[in-house]
Formats: structure tokens, sequence, C-alpha cells
């Protein structure tokens, strides 16, 4: 496989670079590729690993496409705060008094997944699954854990470095691995599309401090999903609700981006830096891009809380956004709740709702029902917060009707 590069430079204070790295074929012979939009500030002549490095990808579950209008707007927020004059950790010349910077490397990947996004039926896009395998796009990483990655001997090796160069070498030990891995496999069994997007995906993110995967549900709230270690870093994100993972591999990009370095420290001393987090944008099979300019600059924020990028109070950037009753809790409270019944469904409350026990969520018509009560109220037999449903108001017994999320607190502190 080959990759062809595309470059621009949009202005004099950093440079945008597009590439497409190939990852398949069509039947027919044409390629399948996925767009990798790198900034780099130009004053960066030294070794790229020396800067901090904020990957951020798209759409790997094809039908979930705000993302990819987030990544856009961020790649507009960025050149205007490149643009904005001085900072950047640069030696441009203006004269403005601004305290705008951002001296760190982006990699988005927007369109992440291009099988699960032409996967079509009828109009509608089926991306979570890859229809040929059953598989979920997004639970098929590879545990680099499981690499030979030789935690002992790898502190042993750097134990006389400052923590910069251990975190360099460890970074390049990754790469190493999954590299090596890959090439394993296209050389004896030969590789599935699958496994190469993944690994490719990995590959792409070795080098990062940061990854965000950007998913949606189907219809849902803003939530995120953020590992135990670092939950409380996800507050800066701004969104209205956080759901704890525990801190191992379950499949997941965050989990397989996250759990090397967690390992790591757990034989060092200092705290965890990386970070890495799936971030729902609301419902699938949309794009608004209103939404998707406070889901670039929510991302900004917590940047700027990483101290990754310096926002100037000057720049028309809105970070005063209301999230009153911000919630977080444990991914064991998070649950399908199913249909007791089959029918069309009216959600009375919507995804982000709090709910209290005996409230209707939702009514269900069924047409041999009593004839004198056709409809059915389904009622919270618990406080919850209805977090996301399906997009279809076709539902059978049985199915699943929402997901909710139980026991949780406010980060203000104050209980439900
Ligand atoms: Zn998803």
């Amino acid at each position: 496989m080959s990759t062809m590069n595309t470059i621009n430079t949009i202005n004099t204070i950093n440079t945008i670079k597009r590439i497409y790295l190939d990852i398949s074929q069509t039947a027919s012979g044409d390629g399948l590729t996925i767009p990798i939009f790198e900034i780099i500030p130009n004053n960066v002549s030294e070794d790229l690993y020396k800067i901090p490095h904020v990957y951020i990808q798209s759409s790997v579950h094809g039908s979930e496409l705000q993302g990819n209008a987030v990544i856009y707007e961020l790649i507009n927020l960025l050149n205007k705060i490149h643009s904005g004059g001085c900072g950047c950790g640069c030696s441009c010349s203006c004269s403005c008094s601004c305290s705008c910077s951002c001296n760190c490397r982006f990699t988005f990947v927007p369109l992440a997944n291009p099988h699960a996004i032409n996967q079509k039926f009828h109009g509608h896009t089926v991306g979570r699954f890859n229809l040929q395998t059953g598989e979920n796009f997004n639970r098929t990483y590879i545990d680099i854990n499981n690499l030979d990655l030789n935690l002992p001997s790898f502190i042993e090796n750097n134990s006389n470095q400052p923590w910069e160069n251990i975190k360099i070498n460890f970074k390049k030990l990754l790469l190493q691995k999954l590299t090596e891995y890959r090439d394993h496999l296209i050389g004896s069994k030969g590789i599935s599309y699958q496994q190469r997007l993944n690994i490719e995906l990995q590959i792409l993110a070795s080098s990062a401090d940061v990854v965000l995967d950007l998913h949606t549900a189907a219809q849902g709230m803003r939530y995120i999903y953020a590992p135990e270690y670092c939950y409380k870093n996800a507050f800066h994100f701004n969104f209205p609700l956080t759901i704890i993972i525990p801190n191992k591999f379950a499949g997941a990009m965050d989990e397989a981006t996250f759990t090397p370095w967690y390992n790591l420290h757990q034989n060092l001393t200092n705290k965890i830096e990386f970070e890495a987090y799936t971030l729902e944008h609301g419902s699938e099979e949309i794009i608004d891009f209103n939404a998707a300019k406070i889901d670039a600059l929510n991302i900004l924020n917590y940047l700027h809380f990483k101290k990754f990028l310096n926002l100037n109070p000057n720049l028309d950037l809105d970070l005063d956004l209301d999230h009153s009753n911000r919630a977080y809790a444990s991914l064991k409270d998070y649950q399908s709740n199913y249909s007791p019944s089959s029918g069309l469904i009216d959600f009375i409350k919507k995804p982000g709702d709090i709910v209290k026990e005996g409230e209707v969520i939702a009514k269900i018509l069924n047409f041999k029902n009593d004839i004198n009560n056709l409809t059915s109220d389904v009622v919270a037999k618990n406080d919850l917060i209805l977090v996301n449903h399906p997009s279809s108001a076709n539902i059978a017994a049985g199915m699943e009707l929402f997901k909710s999320i139980e026991n949780y607190k406010f980060i203000n502190g104050d209980n439900k």
C-alpha cells in the first residue's frame, strides 16, 4: 500500500498538511483511503516528539457523523488562533499583546472508516458493525499490552533518563511494536480490513499525548467515557455527563491507547500524563455546525486546561458555556432498559432529561391493547438520566428501549 500527499500552506503561522492513507480497495480496484490532517507549528524544526501531540478521529462508526463537523470546526478555530498573531511559541513579529499560544501538533482523522461510511442500506448508514463479519468496529483494536512490551526491561533501560526522554522512548516502542505486528500479519496469513484499519489508527495515535475518539449514540445526549484514573479532568470538556470506565482494555480505541501508559505508570512514581476519551456527540446521521462549534470549543477548553494551548481571552471563543446539572457516574450504572411490550414509541422524556421515579418516560401504542386504552406508559422505576434511545419508534417487546444512568452525582458536589 502507498500513501499520497497533498500539502497546503494555510498561513505563515502554521502549516496544515493533508495526507491520504490507503486502507483497502473496493472490489473494482478503487482505493479506500482515510484523510489525515496534520497541523504543526511552523517554528518547530526540532524532533516532533518533543512537542505535545493531540490525536482526534471520527466516524469509526460510519453513521456517527457529527465528529467530522467537530474536526472541521477545530481546524477553523486553530487557524483562527494561529492567525490571531503572537504566541504559538513562534517568533512571529506581530506586535499585539494577546496571550494566545499553541505549540502542539494536531493529527485529525475524519471519516476514519471508509468501509463503514459507505455501508448504506435504503438511505441509512449501517456503520456500527462490519456487515461482512458482524464485528463492532470499535471493539477490535489490538491490545498492545500483549505485544511483548517487556515493561520491566524498558524501565530498567531508561532508569537514568529524565521523564521527557522516557516518554519519547515509550512512544517509539509503541510505534515499533504496532508496526512489527501489522507487518507480521501481512506477511503470514494476511490481514483483514478491520485489523488493518484498527492497527493503522493505533499507529497514527502512538505518538499522541491525548487521544479523542469522536462518536454519537443513535439518539443521544452529549456524554463522555473517561478512564477512572483521570475522569475528573474530563469535566473540562463541559459535557453534561461523564461515565467512568475501568482502567482496562476491552477493545475500544480509548482503552487501546491509554492502557499501555496506565500499565507503564504502575512501575513509575510520576502521575500519568497521557489521557484518552471517547466523546459522544449527540445523535447519529446528522451534521449540526452550530453544535459542532460548541463541541470544538469544549475540546479547546480541555486542551487549555492541559496547558497544550493557551487561549487568548480577546479571541471570540465563548467558553462561558452553561452546563448546570453536569453529572458523572460509573459504567456499572449505565444500563439498558428493555421494552415491556411491542408497539410504536413516543418518547415523552428526551436524551439528557433528568427523570424522577414515577415519571412517564414514553408512551407505547399497541393496537392489540384494550380498545379503550390502546396506549401504555413506561414509567421510571428509579431516578435516572435518559442517555440515549434507538432511532426507530418501532420497538418489539424485549428490544432495548433506552439506556439510562442511575446513581449519578453532580460535579458541583450536590447529590441528585
Ligand atoms: Zn460509536
